[in-house]
Order: structure tokens, then C-alpha cells, then sequence
């Protein structure tokens, strides 16, 4: 951006996560190539239990990925009325299968399963969502293991676009157990000094605007005002909020006449965390959709690559072949 626009114009860098995807799925294709030299191919098995579209959809295009970087994927699909301990059986054959090296349960489960038992009873080593308390617990003392995807995503997408993490004021907004208190961890252990709120946080506006890294996650569209943001700070919106009041897809796009008029097209719109108009205010902002998002699947991915190389490789974390931007 050129001084004058950072004077006048202020419009934010765009942290683009489809390009930092393909980057990664890049360097992820040449890392599985290497594995299959030494005879180690990666494999995901995914649970999808039921019918939900949303569920279908979302194991879908992870399948999908695993096939692009010609990883082997399984994918289980037990029925609706499964109990929970069908599913503790499946995880522990799974668990017990070598050529498995990550295992995903597609949340949410139906109502009967108890999915704390089922997601406790994934292997540590194979729990690739990093959901595990073990793995959470690594995390805390910042030992390799596997980390949630979301805020490994989020990472990725400060480190690769230069935002320096050392020393800066990080706020994160949520302190959800998969996004809020991961992140909060991931950030503190890259040196910057964090601060984290929730819904009984007061002052909000306050202490964002004393923020060069903001990080929203709370599932509230449009909640962080462009206001709130210190000109020039880094926001990485992961909020994926469908909005299909109109008058509300009027106030958070008015600013954005062909985004408002593709929701009148399609009647919904998936808005951030973050008011869009903070495109004004940030010196760097992560779109919504194209931002966060594509991020998930990737880490997915790239934490399957670092299951099967933490199971199955001697040496494990210090080969060669781990890409230093995921390493912690
Ligand atoms: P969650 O489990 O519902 O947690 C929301 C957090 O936000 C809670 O800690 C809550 O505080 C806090 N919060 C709610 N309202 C607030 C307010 N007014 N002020 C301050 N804090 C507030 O949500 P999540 O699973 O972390 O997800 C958050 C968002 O990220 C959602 O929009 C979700 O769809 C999105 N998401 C996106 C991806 C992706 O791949 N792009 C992945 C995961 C999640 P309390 O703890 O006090 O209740």
C-alpha cells in the first residue's frame, strides 16, 4: 500500500487463504511424494454418521483433498440410530488399523452418542482435528503434536503474509475449546503477547483497538465495528456467519453494492466476524468467504502428512520433510 492510500484510501491488504492453500498443498503434494519413496503413504479416515448436507458436504471435499495429494482416505458411514458404542468400536479399530494415520469424526454427532467418550477415545496420535485433551495438552506446553486446524490455519496466514507475531498485541475474541483458546496458545508460544475475550469480557472496543492482531472468532455477523480497529492492524476474521435477514444484509453492505445485490440474487450471504467496512480501517484483513476457510481443510491435511510422520518415521518431528511454517 502507498503512503497516500495508507493516509486516505486505508483499504487493507488482503490475506488471500486460497492462494496460501495452494501454496501449501504444493509443498504437501511433493511431501507425500517423498513419503511414498520410503514406503509410507498418508491415509485419513473419516466417520460421517447420518445424513446431515452440511456434514456430507464438508467430509466430501476432504476426501476430495486427500485425493488431490494422492493420500489414501477411507470413508465410514454409520447410520443415524449408531450408539455410542458401535462408534468407540469402529475408533478403535481404527485406532488399531497401521495404515491409518489420521482419524476424523465428523461432528456434530447425533444426540445419542456421547461424542466427548467418542473423540476422547480417538488415538492422540492419529487425532488430526487436535481436539484430544492430550494433544491440547501439548499445546499448552508447547510440545510437538498435532494443533486444532482452524488457528493452525490462522497462523499460517499471518506467517506467510510477513505479520510480524513477536511482541505484538494480540487480541483473540472467542475462547472456544476448537478455535478462541488454541489460538490465544499458538500465538503466545510465537511470542506475542495475547490478550483473550469472551462474552463477559468488558471494554471490548477498547481493547481491540489496542490491537496489532486481531483475531475474531464468536459467530456473530459483522460484530467487530471497523472503528474498533487500530489503523493498520492485521484481522483475521473467522467467522462464518449465513445472513439471510435483509435488512441486516442492508446495514453490514451498504458499502457493498455488488455483494449486496449477489444476495438478493441468492438470499444469503456468508458475512465474518468483522463488519466488512473494517476493509477501510485494517492495515491487512482475511476475507470472508476465501480467508480462514480454505485454511481448515489444508491444516487437515498437513496434520495428516504430520500424524504419519510422527507414527511412523524414526526421528519423527525432526526430518527433513516437516515444512518449518507448521513446526512448533
Ligand atoms: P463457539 O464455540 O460458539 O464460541 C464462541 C465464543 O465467542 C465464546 O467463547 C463466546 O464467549 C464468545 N462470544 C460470543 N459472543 C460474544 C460477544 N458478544 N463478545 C465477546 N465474545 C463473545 O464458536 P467457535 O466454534 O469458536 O466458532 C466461532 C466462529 O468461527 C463461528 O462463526 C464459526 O462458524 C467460525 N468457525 C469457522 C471455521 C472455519 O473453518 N472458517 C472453523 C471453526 C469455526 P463465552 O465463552 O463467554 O460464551
Amino acid at each position: 500500500m502507498c503512503s497516500l492510500c495508507y493516509a486516505f484510501c486505508m483499504n487493507a491488504r488482503i490475506l488471500d487463504g486460497i492462494k496460501i492453500r495452494d501454496e501449501i498443498f504444493v509443498e504437501l503434494q511433493a511431501e507425500v511424494s517423498s513419503l511414498a519413496a520410503q514406503g509410507v503413504r498418508p491415509g485419513l479416515a473419516a466417520v460421517l454418521v447420518g445424513e446431515n448436507p452440511a456434514s456430507q458436504m464438508y467430509v466430501k471435499s476432504k476426501v476430495a483433498a486427500c485425493e488431490q495429494l494422492g493420500m489414501a482416505s477411507w470413508l465410514h458411514t454409520p447410520p443415524a440410530n449408531s450408539t455410542t458404542e458401535y462408534m468407540l468400536q469402529l475408533v478403535d479399530d481404527l485406532n488399531r488399523d497401521d495404515n491409518v494415520d489420521g482419524i476424523l469424526v465428523q461432528l456434530p454427532l447425533p444426540s445419542q452418542i456421547d461424542a466427548k467418550r467418542v473423540l476422547e477415545a480417538v488415538s492422540p496420535a492419529k487425532d488430526v482435528d487436535g481436539f484430544h485433551p492430550v494433544n491440547m495438552g501439548k499445546l499448552v506446553s508447547n510440545r510437538p503434536g498435532l494443533a486444532a486446524c482452524t488457528p493452525a490455519g490462522c497462523m499460517e496466514i499471518l506467517r506467510r503474509n510477513n505479520i510480524a507475531i513477536e511482541g505484538a498485541n494480540a487480541v483473540v475474541l472467542g475462547r472456544s475449546d476448537i478455535v478462541g483458546k488454541p489460538m490465544a496458545l499458538l500465538l503466545l508460544h510465537a511470542n506475542a503477547t495475547v490478550t483473550i475475550c469472551h462474552s463477559k469480557s468488558r471494554d471490548l472496543p477498547e481493547i481491540i483497538r489496542r490491537a496489532d492482531i486481531v483475531v475474531a472468532a464468536i459467530g456473530r455477523a459483522g460484530f467487530v465495528q471497523a472503528g474498533w480497529i487500530r489503523p493498520g492492524a492485521a484481522v483475521i476474521d473467522v467467522g462464518t456467519n449465513k445472513v439471510t435477514d435483509v435488512a441486516e444484509a442492508e446495514r453490514l453492505l451498504a458499502n457493498f453494492p455488488q455483494r449486496l445485490e449477489k444476495f438478493r440474487v441468492k438470499g444469503s450471504a456468508l458475512i465474518g466476524d468483522v463488519h466488512p467496512d473494517a476493509v477501510n480501517t485494517a492495515g491487512a484483513l482475511s476475507p470472508v468467504p476465501g480467508g480462514v476457510g480454505p485454511m481448515t481443510i489444508t491444516m487437515l491435511m498437513s496434520n495428516t502428512v504430520k500424524a504419519a510422520k510422527l507414527r511412523r518415521m524414526s526421528g519423527g518431528m525432526s526430518g527433513r520433510l516437516q515444512p518449518a511454517s507448521t513446526a512448533r
